[in-house]
């Protein structure tokens, strides 16, 4: 039999999967990127990762028919090189090359999201639709794009940045160089960070459940603590979820009238928050896309969860062979 590698390095944790030709989980083992530790480490870190993996493989590493990377940011694709991830703080960084000297086999790098967008398309979610969004809500919000039945690469393969749509032409500089992009408002980390600021606002001494979840500290706020303290009605969290909600169904209007897909997959962890973040969403959505685009338009969560990128990856990679 043969086997695939998928990995998704994503800004907060690295995981890799040994995955069967039809798209399969065999094994899988997550651990943190720790991005600050500089790229030889993480790659030599993932390079281990993969190698723990394909020790407990049916036949050992010679099974490996090669490594499909899912990685967050702009990728040369055909050379294997991702040209700019703000999320890793990576500029041409020769993913490829450092795998397949290691591996001795075929490495794919792809988007994230998109690989995402084909694992779920293909093995999940998407249940085989022609047309579906991929939206990842996570450090980011990354996008993959299947469009009458084929992923949708682009030029150079970069197509489908869906964080990077801006919702305010005069909102502040992302990272990537526009202005107002929609991962400003209402990735897991622009939550958090609207979080820590309302903790750093109100004092330490504040009721509600948010500062107090916090110890008063705005440094242990993330966008899951403010859904916990959202969970316990406090009306700031709620108020912060309610508006990344909102810029949400703002971008993703665009992002229907652009493509009239049948089907958006909402995956990523803050996706996990649930309605207090994806009811008004689906609010701005039912009050200002076209109606005829918004019928047929169903939203279904990730179905392959955090293995998605990997799984997709592998598959991409099992289908360039
Ligand atoms: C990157 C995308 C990525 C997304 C999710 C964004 O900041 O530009 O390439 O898909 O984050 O990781
Ligand atoms: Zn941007």
């Amino acid at each position: 039999r043969d086997y695939y590698v998928g990995v998704d390095l994503g800004g907060t944790k690295m995981l890799a999967a040994l995955i069967s030709g039809d798209g399969s989980i065999i094994a899988k083992e997550e651990i943190p990127t720790l991005a600050q530790q500089g790229e030889a480490a993480v790659l030599d870190r993932l390079g281990s990762l993969i190698e723990g993996l394909l020790a407990t493989a049916p036949g050992g590493r010679g099974v490996l028919r090669g490594i499909g990377v899912a990685t967050a940011g702009t990728l040369d694709t055909a050379n294997g090189v991702v040209t700019f991830a703000t999320n890793l703080g990576w500029r041409d960084v020769a993913v490829a090359a450092v795998l397949t000297d290691r591996f001795g086999c075929a490495v794919r790098l792809e988007n994230d999201a998109s690989a995402a967008a084909v694992g779920e398309w293909l093995a999940g979610a998407g249940e085989g639709a022609p047309d579906c969004v991929f939206v990842t809500i996570s450090t980011g919000i990354g996008g993959g794009i299947i469009s009458g039945g084929r992923l949708i690469a682009g030029t150079n393969h970069n197509a489908g940045e869906l964080g990077h749509i801006s919702i305010d032409g005069n909102g502040p500089l992302c990272p990537c160089g526009n202005v107002g992009c929609l991962e400003l408002y209402a990735s897991g980390t622009a939550i958090g960070r609207r979080g820590a600021d309302y903790v750093r606002r109100a004092g330490e001494g504040a009721a509600g459940a948010l500062v107090r979840l916090a110890g008063g500290d705005p440094n242990r706020v993330d966008a899951r603590l403010v859904a916990a303290a959202a969970a316990e009605g406090d009306a700031a969290a709620s108020g912060i979820l309610r508006e990344a909600g909102r810029a949400l169904g703002i971008g993703l209007v665009s992002i229907l009238h652009l493509l009239n897909p049948q089907v958006v997959i909402l995956g990523g962890g803050a996706s996990h928050i649930g309605e207090p973040l994806l009811g008004p969403m689906r609010e701005i959505v039912e009050e200002r896309c076209l109606p005829s685009i918004r019928g047929p338009v169903r939203f279904a969560a990730s179905a392959l969860g955090s293995s998605a990128g990997a799984v997709g990856a592998a598959l991409l990679m099992s289908q360039s062979r």
